[in-house]
């Protein structure tokens, strides 16, 4: 038997797997060339631009330096220096915590909110090529990929994840989904990636 993803012949290459990965990799590299593109010309650096987005897209107590590093997997003063660097172009403010005053959550001021509004459609090129597939085809490579980052969470390689397959509310078999918060079945379309009202399974 052929082992799957294997071509026999003169035209024999590597395994399906390594050509997914592969794919993945080149991915990532045009993510990052296109997130340098439009930090080159805002003089800020991408991972500036991506705590940036972050905060324009989530609620306050998501918005600190431990949080943020967990998001990105990188260090606490990595992440530090990065909102540092941001509240000084003033670009991000912070909100204290009455509780503690050494808490605070970050939220974009109007300087910050207009960068991100010139800046969000980096990933434009890329969603520009994936407009011109079909649905079907896209809800396929969208419930793999969720796969697949589900996948990564559980191996503690990817932090912090609030998608359906690693939410408490989630009842389905990877194939058929269905929320138990919104109480209702949801397509591979409507899994989610990012959701408000995801809640860990507890380990
Ligand atoms: S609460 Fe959100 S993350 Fe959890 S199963 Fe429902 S839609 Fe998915």
């Amino acid at each position: 038997m052929v082992p799957r993803g294997k071509i026999v012949g003169p035209f024999s290459c590597m395994d399906l797997e390594k050509k997914i990965i592969q794919g993945l990799e080149r991915l990532s590299d045009v993510f990052k060339t296109l997130l340098w593109e439009k930090a080159k010309n805002h003089g800020i650096s991408p991972i500036q631009i991506q705590i940036l987005i972050f905060v324009k897209n989530h609620r306050l107590e998501l918005c600190n330096v431990t949080q943020l590093a967990k998001e990105f997997s990188l260090t606490k003063p990595t992440v530090s220096d990065a909102v540092r660097v941001l509240y000084e172009k003033e670009l991000v403010a912070k909100e204290f915590s009455s509780a503690d005053s050494r808490r605070y959550g970050l939220f974009l001021t109007s300087a910050g909110r207009k960068i991100t509004d010139e800046i969000g459609d980096f990933t434009k090129p890329i969603e520009t090529i994936l407009e011109e597939r079909a649905d079907k085809e896209l809800e396929t490579v969208y419930l793999h990929l969720t796969h697949l980052i589900a996948g990564l969470h559980k191996k503690g390689i990817i932090q912090v994840q609030r998608n359906c397959f690693s939410c408490r509310f989630y009842r389905g078999n990877g194939i058929k989904h269905f929320c138990g918060y919104l109480d209702q079945p949801l397509t591979h379309e409507e899994l989610r990636l990012d959701c408000a009202e995801h809640d860990a399974i507890p380990q």
